[in-house]
């Protein structure tokens, strides 16, 4: 196939994890006879630098163009005093409301070759296979009224957790279709027993699991699953969660596979896609050829299954990783004791030899 992915490194560890992750995307495609553009723009912290703005009217239009998103990470200490408006992370906001990216899907999954590794129980993490899918632009983050007003002298801070029928329906329709890809498993997420808006949110994931018989369903409480996740987290196969609880779970789930350096993640929408590792532009080792670039990797394995429907190329990505990890390439993120110590580009180097 034909397509143009937009290329936008950001700051810190992005400028060096995304080239690698490029590399790999071509070599997938000179093997299977793909035609990929890749496109270059600026965002973030280096935008503001060189245009004055963290997400330029340039790179948006690209992305709007490109038939898919590939980005490293924005931010670092250089920018942290700006005003808020002007701060590079806001870069990422105005890609998710341009592109109406309303499903971020954070995969967790342990590699076995790191099971030994951790320093969680080996028979709690062995075999965890977990996707989060969190909506993304809805829910308490978003909604109205919020702010903080002063009222008879008395401060309040208010914020509003609201989800239409529709909004609710179409992120529930992203776990299910996931699932079907997967152990057809989907845990839903809600505080049903206090909160409206997710007593809403239950009975329209249960409304809507009736059109996915092949899918079983199970609702639990965002505090018991919390509790489930380090207790058997095995259970889980999706968990579709709102906004805020997604936000928190998909952290704890993150933490325990290990590395930020190894986890991937992508946010769909109606059009483009957007794919970037889940870790930030890790200003303590940016510029040092020593971050991992697996996480943004597999970030360009989702992009060929979500936003190509090359999944078997995706799964190709997915099994080098696997391969170089179960050959000892560690990076220094992810080192131990009698295992092969690698930088980045020797990292990538080593995946593309085992594609
Ligand atoms: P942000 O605010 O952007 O989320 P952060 O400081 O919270 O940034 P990261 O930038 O992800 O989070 O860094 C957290 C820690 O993880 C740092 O110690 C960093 O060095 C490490 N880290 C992040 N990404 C990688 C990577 N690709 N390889 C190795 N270590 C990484
Ligand atoms: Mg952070």
């Amino acid at each position: 196939m034909k397509a143009k992915i937009a290329v936008l490194a950001g700051d810190g560890v992005g400028r060096e994890v995304v080239p690698e992750a490029v590399k790999v995307l071509k070599a997938v495609a000179e093997r299977h006879g793909h035609a990929f553009d890749f496109v270059s723009a600026d965002v973030g912290g280096q935008a503001i630098d060189k245009i004055g703005v963290p997400l330029p009217q340039e790179t948006l239009t690209l992305a709007k163009q490109s038939d898919a998103v590939l980005l490293g990470a924005v931010g670092g200490p250089k920018w942290e005093g700006l005003d808020y408006s002007l701060r590079p992370e806001r870069a990422l906001l105005g890609l998710r409301e341009a592109l109406g990216l309303y499903a971020n899907l954070r995969p967790a999954k342990l590699y076995m070759a790191l099971a030994d590794a951790s320093t969680l129980k080996k028979e709690v993490i062995e075999g965890i296979d977990i996707l989060v899918v969190r909506e993304l632009i809805g829910g308490i983050y978003f909604g109205k009224p919020k702010g903080i007003e002063k009222i008879g002298g008395v401060e309040r801070g208010v914020n509003t957790e609201v989800y239409t029928t529709d909004e609710i329906k179409r992120i529930a329709k992203v776990a299910f279709e996931a699932a079907r890809k997967r152990r057809r498993k989907v845990t839903s997420v809600d505080k049903a027993n206090v909160l409206e808006s997710s007593e809403l949110w239950r009975r329209v994931v249960t409304e809507l699991q009736k059109g996915y018989p092949d899918v079983e369903l199970n609702h639990m409480y965002v505090d018991n699953c919390a509790m489930q996740l380090v207790r058997n987290p095995k259970q889980f196969d999706v968990l579709l969660c709102n906004n805020m609880f997604g936000d928190i779970l998909s952290d704890e789930a993150a933490m325990l596979t290990g590395s930020i350096g190894m986890l991937p993640s992508a946010s769909i929408g109606a059009q483009v896609g957007l794919y970037e590792p889940i870790h930030g532009s890790a200003p303590d080792i940016a510029g040092k050829g020593v971050a991992n670039p697996i996480a943004t990797i597999a970030s360009a394995a989702m992009l060929l299954s979500y936003s190509f429907q090359l999944e078997k190329e995706g799964a190709a990505i997915e099994t080098a990783i696997v391969r170089t990890l179960d050959l000892g390439y560690r990076t220094k993120d992810i080192h131990s004791a009698g295992t092969r110590l690698v930088g980045t580009g020797e990292m990538t180097d080593a995946i593309i030899r085992n594609l």
